[in-house]
Formats: C-alpha cells, structure tokens, sequence
C-alpha cells in the first residue's frame, strides 16, 4: 500500500522545459531521495505526485491506479511541509487534530490520532502549548505529526530540515529515519543536501536539469557513479 510510479512525466511553464520526461519506480515501504542541485526540478516532481501540480505528460500512478488527474486529498498521500507552515494560534494539539477535523471526523477518533502521533513524535508533554513556545525541531515534529495522522500511504518531503541549523538537522534525520522504521510506510524526501541522501535513503535518485542521471541504492551511487555529475555529487573519487 505505497507503491508509486511515474511513467513518462514531464513538466513545462509556458515554453519552457523543466521536466522533459522521468520513469520511476517507487516501491511500498521504500525510503526514497530525490537529490539534486537548486531548480533541477525536484519540488516540481514532489509537487506533481502530490497533485499540487498539474503534469504536462505522462501518468502518476499509485498501487496501481492512474491518479494523474485526481485532486491531492484523493491520492492518500501527505506532504510534509516546513515547520513554519504551523498555525500560530492553535496549540500543538490543534496543529495535529487539524486535517482530521476538517475531513469530519469524530472527536474520539481525532483523539486517539494525535496522541499516537504524539507520542511516536515525544511530543506527548508538550500539545498544550503553541508553536512559538517550542524548538525548531519540536516544531517540526509537529508539522510531521500532522501528516502522521492521516496515515497516509506515502510522506512526501520538500526539504524539511532546511530552516534548521546543523546540530539540530543531524538529530532530525535521525529521527526521521527512525520513524520509517516504525512506520514503513513509503517516504519521499527532496534535499539537496547529500548528507541526507546518503544517510537515510533506501534509494537515491540523482536529478539535474530535469533529467535523472542515476537511480540507485548509497552504497550502488558511492560505488559506481554512472558519470562525473553523480560522481561529484556523491562525493565519490573517480
Ligand atoms: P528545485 O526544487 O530542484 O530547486 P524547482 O522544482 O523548484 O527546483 O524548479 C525547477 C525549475 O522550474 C526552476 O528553473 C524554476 O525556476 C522553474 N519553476 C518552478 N516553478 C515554476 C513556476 N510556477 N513557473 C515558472 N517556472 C517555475
Ligand atoms: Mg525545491
């Protein structure tokens, strides 16, 4: 439950090309990275598997169904956006119970949810409070929270850990590692950070311009690196 495929996606603004045509494969429970220099595409790419993005071509196709042309809500993904995506003025429990008030459910049942979530996320002592009376990573926690409780078939990823500083970007891969372990629900994570690649994907796919120069597991990337771009990227000799 987490299988996604992209066959023959491409993505144009106006005239111009920025994703001239990708297949993938993505398997269920797989952690997989999409890494690559700025502007070569890869919050393009997330934002169209969400749906947030119409495709110019090709299919998005998940557990086997063309979901190319359905609305995000349908797709039984959830994207993980940047802590500052919070709402202020709610607590940290309001945060989590949002998306799942707005779908109707009971109060019982959104209860449950986000005491889950929060203790998966040690975030147990703190949905009282707001936002802005908790840390940076706290407060990503929370922003992970919120699509935990949708238990959603896949998390998508766009840079999560990029507004924080380094010491606390080290503890949040290891926390986000972490939860695929306990979940094992399929995760899609966009950086361009190779640290992060290397350190917590299953699979790595290496973007630039649009294009994928290699898919394949650290290890497969470190070792043989298809060109000198994935080389370089890697951070391999050859
Ligand atoms: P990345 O996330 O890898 O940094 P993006 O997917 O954000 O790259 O952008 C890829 C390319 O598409 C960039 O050249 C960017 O300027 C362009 N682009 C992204 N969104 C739009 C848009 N709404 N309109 C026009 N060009 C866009
Ligand atoms: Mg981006």
């Amino acid at each position: 439950m987490g299988s996604i495929t992209l066959q023959k996606v491409s993505k144009s603004f106006g005239t111009t090309s920025v994703i001239p045509e990708i297949d993938l494969d993505i398997n269920d429970g797989e952690f997989v990275v999409f890494v690559g220099p700025s502007g070569c595409g890869k919050s393009t790419l997330l934002r169209m598997i969400a749906g947030l993005e119409d495709l110019s071509g090709g299919r998005i196709v998940i557990d086997g169904k063309d979901m190319s042309n359905e609305a995000p809500a349908k797709r039984g993904l959830s994207m993980v956006f940047q802590s500052y995506a919070l709402y202020p003025h709610m607590s940290v429990y309001g945060n989590i119970a949002f998306p799942l008030k707005m779908d109707g459910q009971d109060k019982a049942a959104i209860d449950k949810k986000v005491r889950d979530a929060a203790n998966i996320l040690n975030l147990t002592n703190y949905l009282d409070r707001r936002p802005g009376q908790l840390s940076g990573g706290q407060r990503q926690r929370v922003a992970i929270g919120r699509a935990i409780v949708r238990q959603p078939k896949a998390f998508l990823f766009d840079e999560p850990l990029s507004n924080l500083d380094a010491a606390l970007r080290g503890n949040m891969r290891l926390e986000i590692s972490d939860l695929h372990h306990q979940l094992k629900t399929t995760m899609i994570y966009v950086t361009h950070d190779q640290i992060e690649a290397m350190t917590m994907a299953d699979k790595i796919v290496v973007l630039n311009a649009g294009r994928i120069e290699q898919v394949g597991s650290p290890l497969e990337l470190y070792r043989n690196p298809r060109n000198l771009f994935v080389a370089g990227f890697i951070g391999s000799p050859r």
